[in-house]
């Protein structure tokens, strides 16, 4: 099926064509045969890298010609900046979703596509964001994470509810091969857009002694060294071709791209110039590490890197300068950067309390698919690494042969109920208990099986929680009524738990201690926290001995010692302990900082909130500490930050120079200030200090431009 030949914009042809983009891939032109231009639900289920996003793309193009709106849910922030730049172009006007989650961001509604994730979507649905109710076509990449332990129930909700608000929305789901894609569809009403086609070969092996084993042939490796993982990639170097490992942790990938650089040995001018860039991004251990490999043409790939320095990898390797990066599986699905050959090297994952587990056959199938560049590559190889003979059989039948897994709801989870019941009835989706049943059992987990007594079970034991920490109330007619802390914890977008904890917890405390509310916050379901390594127990246990005191929780469990980790490491992070330093003495990594940060400004804001409500007398040391975590400063350092543009750098650099408070600023020499500071903005703080203190100032005593401003990076 000819582009030409397909009702989209002129400017979405020219892009296409620009693109070497003509025709389309089968599975898409089934897609167009199954209605997607008419408005048509779609579940488009076909293999990794087929063509899903043009797909969506050609959509919305339409969608949007047509006088619509278009909302793109995406798993992953990293993965809604990719996107808004797929998107962007000079017809169609792009929007991300981000900030705080208790906002509606009604700047929105200007857009005609808004790119986020689903706890954004969910958070301003919560908050009632008007625009919501215009989007005209959903599209959701990755729905098959609708059966992801952590994050599927709040997935299913938003599309659940976003049916409800516009029952004429059309929607297109966009999917990994899974086991049931049927019983999807048929909960979305949806026509169902199944493909083995693939644009590049896939051939599908087993290293083992020497040799890849594929289902009829085999190919020879020649083995110069002892570790199979680095003759595998030699091999496909050794024929210009790149490869992908995956691993399972981020030290396994850091400890392959070393060892990777030492046997490729590349050396280019381009290289060098990509770890200057990744060196000058990220200062840690872990980014000299980085650098060093890239020197030599190897890298690695994992969530806990910063921005630049991830950008520099993808590149360097698109360009083909880098030879081989090595991926934890996180980023499997939504990195597109086809490889010659992927090697999946751990295909076995601890779980806690469970021990080492088989990985999913999905998942599996996720970064398979990445093997083949098209137009490229005349195949695209993957291959699973077998210990001995035995497993090699073995392999074939648990991967390479076997059927995708199921999905199923989460939504019978406990927790996930409770949560999404509150903002059910927080925000007026459901009034009685009647409402919520009848929500409720348009959900996929009612779909999906004979499971209403269940669900009426489930339904009356999360309602009697929330009525019993006073979240919502059950009025003599039957009415459902969220509280004023219902609601307020609702659209804050806190797990129920975390905001009954955070409330009983300040209620009963007579001092305010830092560490104490960092701990707390880190108890809380909704706040990740460090795995406990052996070489931390010391360390957890001497805080434990020496800082009991200043603890909020008394709960003993292994929670309670990574909470204790996680609560050091912010509190690092708010005494201005550089960050190789923490990297360091914690061993994490610059992302994880980055992670913990933005995990609690969320939560302290919300405790902010809370406070203010139940324990106002805690209100300013709550705000103060909320503004420390967010900038990463002393308490000392507040009075100088709270002025617009001093950030953490700029103010250290005032402090240490005895200017500690508006006041010193206003009574320092005019010289010095505009020499930590510059003049423009010297300027300009001088008139906020000023307005602080209530003093109105003639003229801002400054010399004109006679300083060269202080190059401060925030
Ligand atoms: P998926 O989302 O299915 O993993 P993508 O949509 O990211 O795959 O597409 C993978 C690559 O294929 C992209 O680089 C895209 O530009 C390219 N592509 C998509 N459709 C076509 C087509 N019809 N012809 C040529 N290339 C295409």
């Amino acid at each position: 099926m000819k582009i030409d030949s397909l009702p989209i914009p002129i400017s979405l042809r020219t892009k296409y064509s620009a693109l070497g983009i003509t025709e389309l891939y089968p599975p898409q032109a089934k897609c167009v045969e199954a209605g997607l231009f008419t408005r048509k639900n779609q579940l488009v289920a076909i293999p990794t890298a087929s063509g899903k996003t043009l797909v969506a793309e050609m959509a919305m193009q339409k969608e949007i010609s047509d006088g619509g709106k278009c909302l793109y849910i995406v798993p992953l922030k990293a993965l809604a900046a990719e996107k808004y730049e797929d998107f962007s172009g000079k017809e169609v006007k792009v929007g991300i979703a981000t900030g705080d989650p208790d906002q509606r961001d009604e700047y929105l509604g200007r857009y005609d596509i808004i790119v986020a994730t689903s706890e954004k979507t969910d958070s301003l649905l919560r908050n009632r964001a008007e625009w919501l109710k215009r989007v005209s076509l959903l599209v959701v990449d990755e729905i098959h994470l609708i059966g992801d332990p952590s994050r599927g129930a709040t997935l299913e909700m938003v599309i659940a509810k976003l049916r409800y608000q516009n029952p004429n929305l059309q929607i297109i789901g966009l999917s990994a091969t899974m086991g049931n894609p049927e019983e999807l569809a048929d909960w979305l009403n949806a026509a169902l857009v199944t493909s083995e086609w693939r644009p590049v070969d896939l051939r599908e092996g087993v290293y083992y002694n020497g040799a890849i084993h594929f289902h009829g042939s085999e190919r020879i490796v020649q083995t110069p060294k002892k570790d199979d993982d680095l003759n595998l990639l030699l091999d496909t170097a050794d024929e210009g071709g790149q490869c992908l490992v995956f691993v399972s942790s981020r030290r396994s990938a850091e400890a392959y791209a070393k060892r990777a650089a030492v046997v490729l040995k590349k050396k280019s001018e381009a290289l060098d110039l990509y770890a200057e860039k990744i060196a000058k991004a990220d200062t840690t251990p872990s980014g000299k590490v980085l650098a060093n490999s890239v020197k030599n043409g190897a890298a690695f790939h994992h969530a806990g890197l910063p921005r630049a320095a991830r950008e520099a990898v993808e590149e360097g390797f698109r360009k083909g300068e880098i030879q081989v990066i090595a991926s934890t599986p996180t980023l499997a699905a939504g990195l597109n950067l086809p490889a010659r050959r992927v090697i999946i090297r751990d295909y076995q994952r601890y779980e806690a309390g469970v021990g080492m587990n088989p990985i999913p056959v999905m998942e599996y199938r996720q970064m398979a698919g990445r093997a083949g560049r098209p137009r490229l590559d005349p195949y695209g190889e993957a291959v699973l690494i077998a210990k001995d003979r035995d497993a090699v059989d073995a392999l074939f039948e648990s991967f390479i042969d076997a059927p995708a897994e199921n999905i199923t709801s989460q939504c019978q989870k406990e927790n996930e109920l409770r949560n999404h019941l509150l903002a059910l009835i927080a925000t007026g989706f459901a009034k009685n208990r009647a409402e919520l049943d009848g929500f409720m059992e348009k959900s996929f987990y009612a779909s999906q099986k004979a499971v209403h007594r269940r669900l009426d079970r489930n339904i009356g034991k999360a309602l009697s929680y929330l009525i019993g920490s006073g979240m919502v109330t059950e009025e003599v007619g039957g009415e459902l009524l969220g509280t004023s802390f219902g609601i307020l914890a609702s659209r804050l977008y806190l797990d129920p738990e975390t905001a009954s904890l955070i409330r009983d917890v300040l209620e009963k405390q007579e001092t305010f201690s830092a560490f104490g509310m960092l701990h707390l916050l880190c108890m809380t379901p909704d706040m990740f926290r460090f795995y406990l390594k052996a070489s931390d127990e010391k360390l957890v246990d001497e805080v434990f001995s020496e800082r009991g005191d200043e603890l909020w929780c008394e709960e003993l469990s292994e929670e309670f010692f990574a909470a204790v980790k996680t609560a050091l490491v912010a509190e690092a992070w708010c005494e201005e302990v550089p960050e190789e330093v923490i990297c360091e003495n914690f061993g994490v990594g610059a992302g994880d900082i980055h992670a913990v940060v933005e995990n609690l400004r969320w939560l302290m804001h919300a405790s902010a909130r809370i406070a203010h409500e139940f324990a106002p007398r805690f209100d300013r040391d709550v705000r103060d500490l909320e503004i420390r975590v967010e900038n990463g400063v002393k308490a000392e350092l507040l009075p100088l930050i709270a002025l617009r543009g001093i950030g953490r750098v700029r103010a250290r650099r005032l402090f240490d120079r005895g200017i500690t408070t508006p006041e010193d600023l206003l009574s320092a020499e005019p010289k010095d200030v505009v020499g930590i500071l510059g003049a423009v903005l010297a300027k300009n703080v001088l008139e906020q200090a000023a307005k602080k203190i209530g003093r109105v100032l003639d003229e801002v005593p400054l010399p004109e431009e006679e300083v060269v401003p202080a190059k401060a990076s925030e």
